[in-house]
């Protein structure tokens, strides 16, 4: 990334307060680019199946956007730009002693 990204603000923590405080999502793979933006049904969908405490941060899943593609598709939090809703070593530390 080269740039500091700013603290993923708490309403990213879990699925449900995403949802609560209509968070913007969106997932786009590390390979062929595709990306979409998650809408309130695949936020619930998450949420349904993952449960409310489920967090999506740092999570990624193999790409169903182009087939035979290999890449990974990670996640994307809106923040008047769009930022990457993982963090580096350093912070996921910071963020676990925190808790
Ligand atoms: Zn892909």
């Amino acid at each position: 990334m080269g740039k500091t990204a700013p603290l993923i603000p708490s309403s990213y923590r879990t699925i449900a307060d995403t949802i609560a405080r209509g968070g913007r999502l969106k997932a786009q793979c590390d390979t062929c680019g595709e990306s979409r933006e998650l809408d309130r049904l695949a936020l619930e969908r998450i949420r349904h199946a993952k449960g409310a405490d489920y967090c999506l941060i740092g999570r990624r899943s193999p790409c169903r956007f182009t087939r035979g593609c290999a890449g990974w598709v990670r996640f994307f939090y809106w923040n008047a730009f769009w930022w990457p809703l993982w963090r580096d070593r350093d912070d996921t530390r910071w963020l676990l002693a925190s808790k």
